[in-house]
């Protein structure tokens, strides 16, 4: 556990005065593969279909097309956006045809199950609501709600993202503990506005400031 978190989130003190624990979707609960083959599969397959070109350079196009509008923009996360831009029809079939690549981190099911005794439970994502619903299939019933930046607030995981989430649930930032595996979006800028941010590291890199898996959350958030 990270000396950063260590200072201002004393074990008790924490327990204390949570009431909400927010959890990133993807590389936090969902393994990456889902979403590698939404993006990095499917959809290219998709077009070249439609363009009558080999997968190959169709992949090349798409990953160009992704690059060009890149991760700090709304539309990035948009798969709406990205039907209608590279003319796609519908995005349910093809986001139906990658469920069977969707996996939940071995310990997601157990912390869940155990945190949702005592706090409330909730997504705050960047992804947008049609994919997420899918990313969610086998937890949603630990969650009391779910927000995506994207869809409901029309905005990255700012910090008045972070803001807004917590005046709709009526609570303190300082009553919610967020984690998340992007070192921006899920740690620095909840942070920003006094939430309790834990970066998970899935890379196992040990960097002193990060966890690397929710079994390390639960230790802090029961006794
Ligand atoms: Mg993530």
């Amino acid at each position: 556990m990270s000396q950063i978190n260590r200072n201002f989130l004393e074990k008790e003190v924490l327990q204390g005065c949570i009431k909400v624990v927010s959890f990133d979707a993807e590389g936090t609960l969902v393994k990456p593969g889902f979403s590698q083959a939404v993006w990095h599969e499917a959809i290219p397959a998709l077009y070249a279909q439609k363009k009558g070109i080999e997968l190959a350079q169709a992949k090349e196009i798409v990953a160009m097309e992704y690059d060009r509008i890149g991760d700090q923009r709304l539309e990035w996360y948009d798969i709406n956006f990205w039907f209608r831009y590279l003319h796609l029809g519908a995005p349910e079939p093809v986001i139906q045809s990658c469920q069977d690549k969707l996996f939940y981190y071995p310990e997601v099911t157990e912390v869940l199950s155990s945190l949702a005794n005592q706090y409330k439970l909730i997504i705050a994502s960047g992804t947008p609501l049609e994919l997420l619903r899918c990313l969610l299939r086998d937890v949603r019933r630990y969650f009391a709600q779910i927000f995506s930046s994207v869809s409901h607030y029309k905005q990255l995981k700012t910090p008045a993202f972070y803001l807004q989430m917590c005046q709709t649930m009526n609570v303190e930032p300082s009553q919610v503990v967020h984690v998340g595996d992007n070192w921006q979006f899920d740690f620095l800028n909840p942070k920003q506005v006094g939430i309790n941010a834990f970066h998970i590291d899935r890379a196992g890199n040990d960097y002193q400031e990060s966890i690397s898996n929710l079994t390390e959350l639960k230790s802090y958030l029961l006794a």
